[in-house]
């Protein structure tokens, strides 16, 4: 924040115009004081002047009109006596002026020999005869340096002016006397004012230190800081004005927590959605997104952020951002790779303000793979059952249709023809039962009918039931642990997947093969292996055997009466059992299907108990 200036600051504007106003009062009261001090001074000393001039007018008339005689002295020594005895501090000069403006005499003895007889040549005493009225003047005199006043007074016989006097006084002593009252006056003046500007800081600091404390306040408040608060230093509107500004800090500080944990909240929800979630400023560049949409679109944030939706959604070319903000319906985006499949489901809804302004879009990604891969499967499993139906269907209609025709009667193609739609028939009931079993353990409509079996036991059991069976040149050979293995398993089931698995093996053995059976003993399980010298699987194929309906060989698989779905069912009930399946497959080698139930393994003691 800008610094404020020393001019500016309102401390100095408070002292400045706080000084200002003393001083105008000092000045006004000064001016008016030494005024009226002045005009008192000057009034008095003119009047105690005034009081001395009628006294000695009075005498001066007296000589003047007096009738005299030869023996009398003259007017002249007559006025100066009189004179000499009128004279005083105050007084410089008196002299009488007849009305012919002759000076008659002088109370300075100096003058009387100079000026006696002399026309006078004062202004003032020929205003004061011809008008008949005292005049008065202040001089400045420069040789001096001193003011006097002279005063001309006219010598009045009834109506007639018979002369005037001319009063010469040292009033300079007034002028100084106001000089020294106004050098105390501005003396005075100076001790007030600086106690006054002393006072006056204080006074202006009462203000500012609140004012200021509140500036330091906001400006911690810009930079986040609310655990500040501002010193309360009265009950006056400063104070008040400092309770609002703490309580003003307090409910920003609240607002803030609560934008904040709501923020907080607000991402955490959108970090922990499974959905992904992006949105965009008004021109439809990326401003924020989640990590689940960021791991849908295999994208890191400083790829996706500021750049076009259009352009990270891969739909730049169908799409426009005004497309988007129009789009009420959800859209399908295909991010599969060779390794991984994914397919998702864009929503567009727009932020808008109460105007109607577009602020931005939100997009959010539902991850639409599973769904789509159940969708798949099932259109394949649809036209996977129609086509197995249809196969066994279309050669037993061929064959019912020549039997019709008449091959009945012939005694040598009819069994024949006959017995291709039993063998067709069979293979559609087991196809119609395996699908039973698949759709039953699919809804998991099913029960495992579990006990405690030795598995060894089990195990020869079903190889010798096959071994005593077998129509081909193959050999088994079995390594099995000579200890009792006890498992929990519904064996039923487990006949079902056993059987399955070596029906396959004696199916791709070659005359002569061997076909192994091991069982071995992990940690927490046992593995079961039944292997092969038969005409192996595909590299490619090997682990799609546990899907339903797929076959590698289709020709010989059908021919041996399967129906693709032996070992998915295996799988199924495997992991039912809470187990694994798996193939290991060498084209032109053999196979061996491996799988684990879980096994505990114990302590002989504990048997013995
Ligand atoms: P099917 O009824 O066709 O035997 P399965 O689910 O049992 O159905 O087997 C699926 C496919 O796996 C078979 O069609 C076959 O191609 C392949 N397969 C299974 N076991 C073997 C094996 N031991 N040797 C070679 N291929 C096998």
């Amino acid at each position: 924040m800008r610094k404020v200036g020393i001019f500016n600051s309102i401390h100095v504007k408070i002292v400045l115009i706080y000084v200002m106003l003393i001083l105008l009062a000092l000045q006004i009261i000064g001016l008016y004081f030494s005024q009226q001090l002045e005009e008192t001074l000057k009034l008095n000393f003119t009047n105690s002047i005034k009081d001395r001039i009628n006294l000695v007018e009075f005498s001066v008339r007296e000589e003047m009109l007096k009738e005299r005689t030869s023996d009398d002295p003259s007017t002249e020594t007559s006025l100066r006596t009189v004179l000499s005895g009128f004279s005083s501090d105050d007084i410089i000069e008196v002299r009488v002026i007849d009305s012919k403006y002759r000076i008659l005499a002088s109370s300075i003895p100096d003058h009387q020999k100079t000026m006696v007889g002399q026309r006078s040549i004062d202004d003032i005493v020929k205003r004061a005869i011809v008008s008949e009225s005292p005049q008065s003047v202040i001089n400045f005199n420069k040789k001096t340096n001193k003011r006097v006043q002279k005063r001309t007074q006219p010598i009045m016989n009834g109506s007639e002016v018979i002369g005037a006097l001319y009063v010469e006084s040292n009033i300079d002593k007034v002028f100084k006397q106001i000089d020294e009252i106004n050098r105390i006056l501005a003396g005075a003046a100076a001790v007030s004012l600086t106690i006054t500007i002393i006072i006056g800081i204080f006074i202006a600091q009462t203000f500012t230190r609140p004012i200021s404390d509140m500036r330091r306040q906001a400006q911690a408040m810009a930079k986040g800081n609310y655990s500040r608060k501002v010193r309360v230093y009265g009950n006056d509107e400063l104070g008040q004005l400092a309770i609002a500004f703490n309580h003003l800090t307090n409910q920003l500080l609240e607002s803030q927590s609560t934008t904040e944990a709501e923020r907080r909240k607000l991402a955490s929800v959108l970090e922990n959605m499974t959905d992904g979630v992006i949105s965009t400023d008004r021109k439809g560049r990326v401003s924020l997104i989640n990590d689940s949409a960021l791991g849908m679109l295999r994208m890191t944030s400083d790829l996706v952020l500021n750049r076009p939706i259009n352009t990270i959604l891969g739909i730049e070319k169908e799409y426009s951002f005004e497309d988007l903000i129009e789009m009420r319906e959800s859209i399908p985006l295909d991010f599969s790779t060779e390794e991984e499949p994914s397919i998702l489901r864009a929503t567009f809804s727009v932020t808008q303000r109460e105007t109607g302004f577009v602020n931005g879009l939100i997009v959010v990604l539902h991850d639409n793979t599973e769904q789509e891969k159940i969708e798949m499967e099932r259109r394949e499993f649809v036209s996977n059952v129609s086509h197995e139906l249809r196969t066994p269907l279309t050669t037993m209609r061929s064959y019912l249709e020549a039997l019709a025709e008449g091959a009945w009667k012939n005694e040598d193609i009819a069994p024949a023809f006959l017995n291709v739609t039993q063998t067709e028939t069979e293979r559609m009931i087991r196809l119609v039962n395996d699908l039973l079993k698949l759709s039953r353990m699919d809804s998991n409509e099913y029960e495992l009918n579990t006990e405690w079996v030795d598995f060894n036991t089990f195990f020869n059991s079903i190889i010798d039931r096959f071994e005593f069976s077998k129509s081909q040149e193959v050999s088994f050979r079995r390594i099995v642990p000579p200890v009792d293995l006890f498992v929990e398993i519904d064996t039923d089931k487990m006949t079902q997947v056993i059987d399955n698995i070596i029906s396959n093996a004696l199916k791709y053995s070659p005359d002569g093969g061997i076909v192994r059976f091991n069982v071995a003993v992990l940690e927490d399980s046992i593995r079961v292996s039944i292997s092969d010298e038969g005409l192996g699987i595909p590299a490619a194929n090997v682990n799609r055997i546990f899907d339903r309906f797929f076959r590698s060989d289709k020709a010989r698989s059908r021919a041996m009466g399967g129906t693709g779905l032996g070992l998915a069912i295996a799988k199924e009930m495997i992991s039912a059992h809470g187990g694994k399946i798996w193939a290991h497959s060498v084209e032109g080698e053999g196979t061996s299907i491996f799988f684990t139930l879980p096994y505990e393994q114990h302590d002989d003691g504990e048997w013995d108990v």
